[in-house]
């Protein structure tokens, strides 16, 4: 687990386009924060930033104790989640949760054994040996965040993972989410456009517009002071 502090994070693309104009934000160590804004505000861009998967424009950024603005992103010791799950179609359920480690060079008893503990917490037990295609998209996304959960990273970050579920799932994932959190207590950085996701799942909710910071706080507060 870390803290992660942006500081007068910025990101130009080609073309001019500036996406994220001198974010500063503080997440605390073990703080599930969710960055929530209209679509185009520069919500996916701040955390592509933050896993490493684009570059960052000025400011720096700080993930534990180290500057990580030049560190590639498997450096970086945080696992990302994503809306289209990226699931290895060819892969089982087992293989997909275990083959990131299996990349890191994770010893064959420490793979059973996380595999074992992520599959039991995410209620995939039942569905180890299944292909990706032979799952629900609520499935689908235990296994994503599966994925993440075995490498036991610093901090998750995850872009609008349940926009992709149907309305009864969502809320049922977002349960599911919250117990997590509370159980493995992991710095969490999630990207939503859903008000309502925000204001359940965060212990902050920061908004942004325009690439901007407008304002961070719990969820009761920016509620009764919206
Ligand atoms: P959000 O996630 O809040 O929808 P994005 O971070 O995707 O916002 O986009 C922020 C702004 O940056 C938008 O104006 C978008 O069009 C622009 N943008 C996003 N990705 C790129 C890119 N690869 N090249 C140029 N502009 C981009
Ligand atoms: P989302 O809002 O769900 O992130 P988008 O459809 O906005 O998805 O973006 C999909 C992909 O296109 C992303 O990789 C993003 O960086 C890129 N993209 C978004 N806007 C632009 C843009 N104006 N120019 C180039 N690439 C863009």
């Amino acid at each position: 687990m870390a803290e992660i502090v942006l500081d007068g994070i910025d990101k130009i693309y080609a073309g001019g386009v500036k996406a994220v104009d001198s974010l500063s934000l503080q997440i605390e160590d073990g703080e599930f924060m969710v960055l929530v804004g209209p679509s185009g505000c520069g919500k996916s861009t701040a955390l592509r930033m933050i896993a490493g998967l684009e570059d960052i424009s000025g400011g720096t950024l700080r993930i534990g104790d180290r500057i990580v603005n030049d560190l590639a992103p498997k450096d970086r010791d945080i696992a990302m989640v994503f809306q289209n799950y990226a699931l290895y179609p060819h892969m089982t359920v087992e293989q997909n949760l275990a083959f990131g480690l299996k990349l890191r060079g994770t010893a064959k008893d420490e793979i059973k054994k996380r595999v074992a503990e992520a599959a039991k917490m995410l209620g995939l037990e039942p569905y180890l040996k299944r292909k990706p295609a032979a799952l629900s998209g609520g499935q689908r996304q235990r296994v994503a965040m599966g994925r993440a959960i075995v490498r036991e990273p610093q901090a998750f970050l995850m872009d609008e993972p349940l926009s992709n579920l149907d309305a009864k799932l969502r809320v049922s994932m977002r349960a599911s989410l919250s117990q997590l959190h509370e159980r493995l207590g992991v710095t969490t950085i999630y990207v939503t456009h859903d008000q309502v996701e925000a204001m359940t799942l965060g212990d902050r909710v920061a908004v942004l517009r325009d690439g901007k910071l407008q304002q961070v706080d719990t969820p009761k507060r920016l509620f009764d002071h919206p």
